[in-house]
């Protein structure tokens, strides 16, 4: 199918992030065919002669994958040539970068704060020989312990604590001793930091989270420059399979349309309900990196272009907590985050966080900030009887 106006439409990298986002990944305009394109459902493509692609096999390529991750690129680094790959959930592409790149004798080093999945993770790399070592994530404390790794795993904001390290200051550092670096930017989304402009050769995300937004679908991508990583992450999928189904990645791409909408609702809203959780006599620990005295507010400004819609805090006890979050009407009891729908939830129901038995992950969805602030504190009043 040709092009009926010639020149190439895209990349927007020269214009602002929402035109980007409304933009990124489309196909030139084609005569009766639709913007974007709907999802292509093919197990195998019409293949007479040599095998050679664009479409293949569908465990290797599918055009609504190709759309989808032009889209992510231009996002992640508008302007780059990047290479992204997706992949069936964010774990399908943090595996994919680890077991892509690391040998057995190799070190990494994870942060010990970071998603709750890595330390099973940690147990199936040292199964393989591979050295894990851990370290915070707040005060760049990864540094300590990068002698000689072959990959450094950031995670900045981490999830759930929403403490930030310096990421460019990391990089240095890993590249240094020979080190590659991957930087999970699932809670900040590619509109809120982009690793790959911080020097990381890697950026992976939970498109789960807020890239989609919709609490609906199960994704994730890694976008890098260097065409041999991208190539070693694209064969681990074709290796372990797991690839988005078409349904999801045309949801993703169309998702992707809103993104600056969502996320700047969200982070201006997050923003209110943080100040709004500030001084109570029941909230503690209150985090929040776009808070002005927030520990994490100074680092994140260097480096972050939104703060993220995740709010966390510590109420007196479970009891307390429990409480709270039964009583709001507007925010659902769930995990995740990044949604349309604020969600909370008391993150040691489920072990393996390193928090107190009260603390709660608040993520602010798009709600009207006014309902959702009367929202929490009702719940916070009535919690407090
Ligand atoms: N990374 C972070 C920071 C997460 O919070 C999550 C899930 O909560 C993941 C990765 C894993 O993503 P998925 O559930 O899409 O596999």
């Amino acid at each position: 199918m040709e092009s009926q106006t010639g020149a190439p439409r895209g990349p927007y990298h020269e214009v602002g992030d929402g035109t980007r986002a409304v933009r990124a990944g489309l196909p030139d305009p084609v005569k009766y065919e639709p913007t974007l394109p709907g999802p292509v459902f093919a197990a195998h493509f019409h293949l007479p002669g040599e095998p050679t692609g664009p479409y293949t096999y569908g465990r290797d390529t599918n055009p609504t994958w190709t759309h989808l991750e032009r889209a992510i690129g231009e996002l992640e680094a508008p302007g780059r040539a990047v290479e992204t790959v997706t992949f069936a959930s964010g774990m399908a592409a943090i595996s994919a970068v680890l077991f892509s790149q690391l040998r057995a004798g190799d070190a990494v080093v994870l942060p010990d704060d970071g998603y709750q999945a890595l330390p099973l993770l940690r147990e199936q790399l040292t199964a393989y020989g591979i050295e894990v070592r851990t370290a915070p994530t707040g005060g760049d404390a990864q540094l300590g312990v990068l002698a000689g790794a072959r990959l450094l795993w950031i995670e900045s904001p981490s999830n759930p604590g929403l403490d930030v390290c310096d990421i460019r200051r990391l990089v240095r550092a890993a590249h240094d001793e020979g080190a590659l670096v991957a930087v999970d930017n699932t809670l900040a989304t590619p509109l809120g930091q982009r690793p790959l402009e911080l020097g990381a050769d890697f950026s992976v995300a939970s498109d789960t989270k807020g890239t989609t937004g919709h609490g609906d679908i199960l994704l994730g991508h890694v976008t890098c420059e260097n065409a041999e990583l991208a190539a070693g992450v694209r064969r681990w999928r074709k290796i372990a399979g797991a690839i988005p189904g078409p349904m999801e990645a045309w949801l993703a791409h169309r998702s992707l349309a809103t993104l600056q909408l969502r996320v700047d609702r969200q982070c201006a809203s997050a923003l209110l309900v943080a100040r709004a959780l500030d001084g109570r006599a029941e909230v503690s620990g209150l985090r929040y990196p776009g808070l002005p005295d927030d520990p994490s507010h100074a680092v994140a400004s260097a480096q972050m272009r939104r703060y993220g819609c995740v709010v966390s805090f510590v109420l007196p006890d479970k009891e307390h907590a429990d409480r709270f979050l039964d009583g709001l009407r507007l925010v659902d009891d769930a995990t995740s985050f990044g949604g349309v729908r604020s969600t909370a939830e008391r993150r040691g129901r489920w072990g393996g966080d390193a928090v107190p038995e009260g603390f709660v992950r608040l993520s602010v969805g798009a709600e009207d900030p006014d309902d959702l602030i009367a929202d929490v504190l009702r719940a916070l009043a009535d919690a407090a009887r």
